[in-house]
Formats: structure tokens, C-alpha cells, sequence
């Protein structure tokens, strides 16, 4: 599944750079979560970064995007292929 972030997000700006997959971006007013980018951290880390960080427990799992394991290691490895060679 994809996460979210919601609008108790206060912009403390600890999850962008941790996030392995650059699925964190700020949005217009709070910080907002490219669900075609996350993967729940799948083949990154065994929990979500963001979510360990976040301090005010903003970051649901997106109802929109309701992914299995499986999915989200196939988006994973469709990221890491779009990768440039020299960043990989
Ligand atoms: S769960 Fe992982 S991949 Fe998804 S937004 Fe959070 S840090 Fe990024
Ligand atoms: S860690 Fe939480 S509060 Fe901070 S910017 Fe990210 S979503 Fe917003």
C-alpha cells in the first residue's frame, strides 16, 4: 500500500530526505506522498521510514492506493530500473 500524509502534517520536514524511493515532496501547503513512488518502504527497509520518523502520527495508509507486498516489490524494482546508471 501507498501512504499518505494527512493535514495534521506541521512541515518539520524529517521524512523527505529519508524516504528511499523520493515519493516525498512538499506540496502546496504540507508535505504530500507520490503514490506511484511509494512502496511502504518494500525493498528498502522492513518498516516504513517515514512513518518511524514522522513526531505527529500523520501518515496513514492511503485507501486509494491498497497494494499487496507483491505489488509494491514489483514497483520497487520498476523504480530501481528507472534509475540512472551512475545513481544506482
Ligand atoms: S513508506 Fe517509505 S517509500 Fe513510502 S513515502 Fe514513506 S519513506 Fe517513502
Ligand atoms: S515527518 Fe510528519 S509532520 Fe514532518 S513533514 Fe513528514 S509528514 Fe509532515
Amino acid at each position: 500500500m501507498a501512504l499518505m500524509i494527512t493535514d495534521e502534517c506541521i512541515n518539520c520536514d524529517v521524512c523527505e530526505p529519508e524516504c528511499p524511493n523520493e515519493a516525498i515532496y512538499l506540496g502546496p501547503q504540507i508535505y504530500e506522498i507520490d503514490p506511484a513512488r511509494c512502496t511502504e518502504c518494500v525493498g528498502h527497509h522492513e518498516q516504513p521510514q517515514c512513518v518511524q520518523l514522522c513526531p505527529v502520527a500523520c501518515i496513514p495508509v492511503n485507501p486509494q492506493h491498497v497494494e499487496s507486498r507483491e505489488t509494491l516489490m514489483q514497483k520497487y524494482l520498476r523504480l530501481q530500473a528507472e534509475k540512472p546508471a551512475s545513481a544506482a
